[in-house]
């Protein structure tokens, strides 16, 4: 997505807001998306600091994941947010290295689709569950373990459930989705843990 910053160039404290659909379609290619319900809305403002122009914008997007216990299919309102510089042209006179990283303004337009979609990615949960009691699979015969007992051992039941109810009581916010810059230390992860 290509915006037209000729409006606030030159004017130093300038800004403007826009507000766009973009197709999410790139979403799909995760192995964790299941579906792109529909497209990103985007709201932006990019202004013109002087030096450079500051896009700030928030993003949605509905998509379809799967509960990370039973797999079931999960929609899901994705929301991420971006504060980025993009620096003028004319201010090229750094180190290659440091230009690598750097948003540049092209002519009289920027190139947001970047820092959209590298949101949105951040945004993307590790985990999601459909409920926060939602008991999985069976572990022997993979059942869904809400629909009712699948019958196989008991005991065995037992022992991989005990660790994952310990934690639902100790964190009320288990339903929330865990994010993928997290350190990786989920709850999944430790029940399995626990489980060998
Ligand atoms: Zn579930
Ligand atoms: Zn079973």
């Amino acid at each position: 997505m290509r915006l037209n910053i000729s409006g606030i160039q030159g004017r130093k404290g300038a800004f403007f807001k826009v507000q766009r659909e973009l197709p999410g379609d790139f979403l799909s290619t995760l192995p964790e998306v299941k579906k792109v319900l529909g497209p990103i809305r985007t709201e932006l403002k990019v202004t013109n600091t002087g030096d450079a122009y500051l896009v700030a914008g928030s993003f949605t997007v509905d998509v379809e994941l799967r509960c990370s216990r039973c797999l079931k299919p999960l929609g899901v309102t994705l929301e991420a947010s971006c504060e980025e510089e993009f620096l003028k042209e004319t201010a090229l006179d750094q180190d290659e290295e440091l230009l690598e990283e750097q948003l540049l303004v092209e002519g009289s337009e920027i190139d947001v689709t970047g820092i959209i979609r590298e949101s949105l990615l951040i945004s993307l949960p590790m985990k999601v569950v459909c409920s926060e009691t939602c008991p999985g699979l069976c572990p022997s015969c993979g059942a869904d373990l809400a629909e009712g007992d699948c019958g196989c051992a008991q005991e065995d039941i037992d022992l991989r459930l005990a660790p994952l109810s310990k934690l639902l009581e100790l964190s009320p916010q288990a339903a929330r989705p865990e994010r993928r810059k997290d350190d990786g230390s989920t709850e999944e992860e430790t029940f399995k843990g626990k489980d060998k």
